[in-house]
Formats: structure tokens, C-alpha cells, sequence
């Protein structure tokens, strides 16, 4: 039987995060992934400056071989309206490819890590647990994403809950392409469907070209999709062949997530328990925070198995997470009468000081929360 203190299931940013910080206070950690690293992930891989911050990364160091995109602005429109291009003249975001972010995180954690193991059988035992019938740990942290078997062993059910679905592509563009291309990597575009009740987006990291739209209702996804690829091809934003058959995803936004956060013994963290900001689908970030605050509650009650702990965590991550405003244009579609949404979403995002001030600064860069300092 392995023994360690603290068992995290999942090597992505939420379990790499948490087992950094635990393992820097010398908690016997163990980071369990059923993928092997580097592996990629789907996700537009748009960071903002606080995950570089809370993680210590240098980036100097981190775009030694890697893809660090400095992002300067972002164009953003109703899809198909005015565009506004709002530049800030300094970097406010990053754009990385998560096969090499998730990986540099996970390399450098310092946890044990046992990679290509999926997590299929966990037990409790009086106060440990025991994963796989051979690792035995003190306290259990769900990181497994959405489809996390630790969340599920809580009682979540993906089938029930309202998630938003996703798809993405990812690809280095060829010359003929990136000729083609006329996104510039310091400005991605957003792109807001006509109801908003999404978007989609093109981020260009260096020669490496994502394309993705998310919605807060699947069953329209591939058609909206498929627009959206069309409306790329004839601007000549893509001008070019798209690649077919883009990977799709789901995970659940902050305040639409009916997931127990801790129960004793047990911790979820980043997508296993639905953190992703409700306005802009930013899950790396809150992946990034809860790692961190499950490592501080761990510390701060000893690794103690019980009440406590869950107590702990839950107050912590509401005080950094809860307050987040529902103030979201996916949920605009919902409060909205359906015949008012699209005029005033044409008319507020063709103005300058509203794509600046409110879609970027606060709902996309959450520039009134700086980072997360434990
Ligand atoms: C299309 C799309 C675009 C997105 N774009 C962005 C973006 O640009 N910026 C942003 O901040 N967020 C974005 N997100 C959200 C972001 O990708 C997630 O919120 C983030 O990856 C959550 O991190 P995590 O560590 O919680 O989970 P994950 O990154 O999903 O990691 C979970 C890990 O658990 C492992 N695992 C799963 N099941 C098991 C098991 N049974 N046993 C063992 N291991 C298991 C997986 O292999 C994986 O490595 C996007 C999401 C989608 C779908």
C-alpha cells in the first residue's frame, strides 16, 4: 500500500497548484492523472496576468522553448457588428498552448506524480481513504475536471447540471495560412452570439491559431459553430480551409454549480467543482485560486480529517470566489424579453467605453480582484 498525506486527483492547473503549495510546506503529496503529460487540454489557453502572479512564474524563464503570448487588447462585437478595438499598450493577458502550460505546472509541482492511472475505485476507511486499492491518503482533493470521479462520488451528476458546451480548435498555421490570417496575436477577437448567450473567439499565439465558441445551451452548438467558422472564412479573419471536426467540452460556471464544495475529508477544486467565472467562462484562474486556498486550509487545520477542514475551505473560497457579479450576458438572454437582447447588445457593444470598461475590465479581466496573495 502507497501512503501519502494528501491524495489529488487530477495533474491540471487546480491539482498542480494545490500540490505546489502543499508540497512547499512538506506535505506528503501525491498527484494521480489517468493522462500521461504533456497532454493537451481543450481550451482557448487565454491566462490573466494574476495566474502568472499566484503561481510565481517568471516569464522569462517560462517562454524559454514555450508559446507566451503577450496579449495587449482585445477587438470585441456582436458577431457580424461594428468592432471595437480596445488597446491597452501594455500586456493584460497571455495567451500559452495548454499541452505546455499544463505540463511545465504539473513538472515543477515537486508532488510525486503517477501519470496514465485513472482514479477507479475509492474506498473509506475510518479516516483515510483508499484509491485504487493501493493508495492510501490521509485527506482526498478532487482536480479530475468536470467529469471528475471524485465530484461524482459527492453526487454530481454532469447529466443534470446546466454547464456551458464548448468547441475548439488548435493548429500552427502554414505560411499560406497565416497570409490568410489577418488576427494579429497582441489583439484576440471575441465574437458575441446575436441572442448572448455566447461567444465565440479567435486568439493567435504566435503561429498557432485557436478558434472556439461556448454557449451556455449545447443542443445549438454545432450549428452556431458552424456559422461562426463561415462567418471567419468570408471576413477573412480565417480566410482560409478550416480544419474540421473541432473538440468540444463542458465545464460549469460559478453560481450555476450545484456541487458540494468539501464534505470531510474531501476537497474539490477547479472545474470538479464548478468555479469558472460566470461572465467570461475563465476557469484557469479559479482552478488556480481553489488549488491554492485547499492548500491553505489543509495547512491551516493541520491536515486534520473532519469538519473543520471542509469549514475551512468552504469560507475561504466563498470569501474569494462568491462574490463574483452574475451580471454575465449569458445570463442576459435569460432576464432580458428575447426581442430586447439583440438591439442592446449591438448597441452597448459597439460602444467604446462599455467593451472597455465593463466586457473587458470587469467582466474579462476581473482587474477589480488582484491576485490571490497566500
Ligand atoms: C473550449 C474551452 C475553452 C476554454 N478557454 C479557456 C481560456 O481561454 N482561459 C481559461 O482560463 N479557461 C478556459 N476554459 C476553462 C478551462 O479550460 C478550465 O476551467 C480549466 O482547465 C480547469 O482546470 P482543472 O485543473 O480544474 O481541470 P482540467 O484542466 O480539466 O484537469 C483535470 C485533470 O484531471 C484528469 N482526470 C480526469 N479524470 C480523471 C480520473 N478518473 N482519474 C485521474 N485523473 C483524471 C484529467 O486527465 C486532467 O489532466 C475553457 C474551456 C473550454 C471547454
Amino acid at each position: 500500500m502507497d501512503s501519502c498525506d494528501v491524495l489529488i486527483v487530477g495533474g491540471g492547473p487546480a491539482g498542480s497548484s494545490c500540490a505546489w503549495k502543499l508540497r512547499a510546506s512538506g506535505l506528503d503529496t501525491v498527484v494521480l492523472d489517468r493522462q500521461r503529460f504533456p497532454r493537451d487540454k481543450v481550451c482557448a489557453g487565454w491566462i490573466t496576468p494574476a495566474v502568472i502572479e499566484e503561481l510565481e512564474i517568471v516569464p522569462s524563464d517560462y517562454d524559454r522553448g514555450r508559446v507566451l503570448q503577450p496579449i495587449h487588447g482585445f477587438r470585441t462585437s456582436l458577431m457580424g457588428g461594428r468592432e471595437v478595438e480596445s488597446d491597452y499598450g501594455r500586456p493584460i493577458s497571455y495567451g500559452i498552448r495548454r499541452c505546455e502550460f499544463d505540463n511545465y505546472l504539473l513538472k515543477r509541482c515537486g508532488a510525486r506524480v503517477l501519470e496514465g492511472e485513472p482514479l477507479a475505485t475509492l474506498k473509506r476507511s475510518e479516516d483515510h481513504w483508499i484509491a485504487n486499492g493501493r493508495i492510501r491518503a490521509h485527506i482526498l482533493v478532487g482536480a479530475g475536471g468536470h467529469f471528475c470521479p471524485v465530484a461524482r462520488f459527492l453526487g454530481a451528476s454532469a447529466r443534470t447540471e446546466t454547464s456551458i458546451a464548448a468547441q475548439e480548435t488548435e493548429f500552427e498555421m502554414t505560411e499560406p495560412q497565416r497570409a490568410h490570417c489577418s488576427i494579429r496575436a497582441e489583439i484576440p477577437e471575441l465574437y458575441f452570439c446575436p441572442d448572448m448567450r455566447g461567444y465565440g473567439w479567435c486568439v493567435r499565439k504566435d503561429n498557432y491559431l485557436n478558434i472556439g465558441l461556448g454557449r451556455l445551451d449545447a443542443h445549438g452548438l454545432p450549428q452556431h459553430v458552424a456559422e461562426f467558422l463561415a462567418f471567419l472564412k468570408e471576413t477573412g479573419k480565417a480566410g482560409f480551409e478550416l480544419p474540421s471536426g473541432l473538440k468540444g467540452h463542458s465545464y460549469l460556471l460559478s453560481g450555476f454549480s450545484p456541487r458540494p464544495a468539501a464534505t470531510e475529508g474531501v476537497l474539490l477544486i477547479g472545474d470538479s467543482a464548478g468555479l469558472a467565472y460566470p461572465q467570461s467562462g475563465e476557469g484557469i484562474r479559479p482552478a488556480v485560486e481553489s488549488g491554492l486556498l485547499a492548500a491553505k486550509a489543509i495547512l491551516d487545520t493541520g491536515a486534520c480529517w473532519g469538519r473543520r477542514l471542509a469549514e475551512t475551505y468552504r469560507s475561504l473560497l466563498e470569501r474569494r470566489l462568491g462574490t463574483s457579479a452574475r451580471e454575465w450576458v449569458f445570463t442576459l438572454g435569460k432576464h432580458v424579453p428575447s426581442w430586447l437582447v439583440h438591439p442592446a447588445a449591438r448597441a452597448l457593444l459597439a460602444n467604446g467605453w462599455f467593451a472597455r470598461h465593463v466586457v473587458l475590465d470587469r467582466w474579462f479581466l476581473h482587474s477589480q480582484e488582484p491576485a490571490l496573495t497566500y
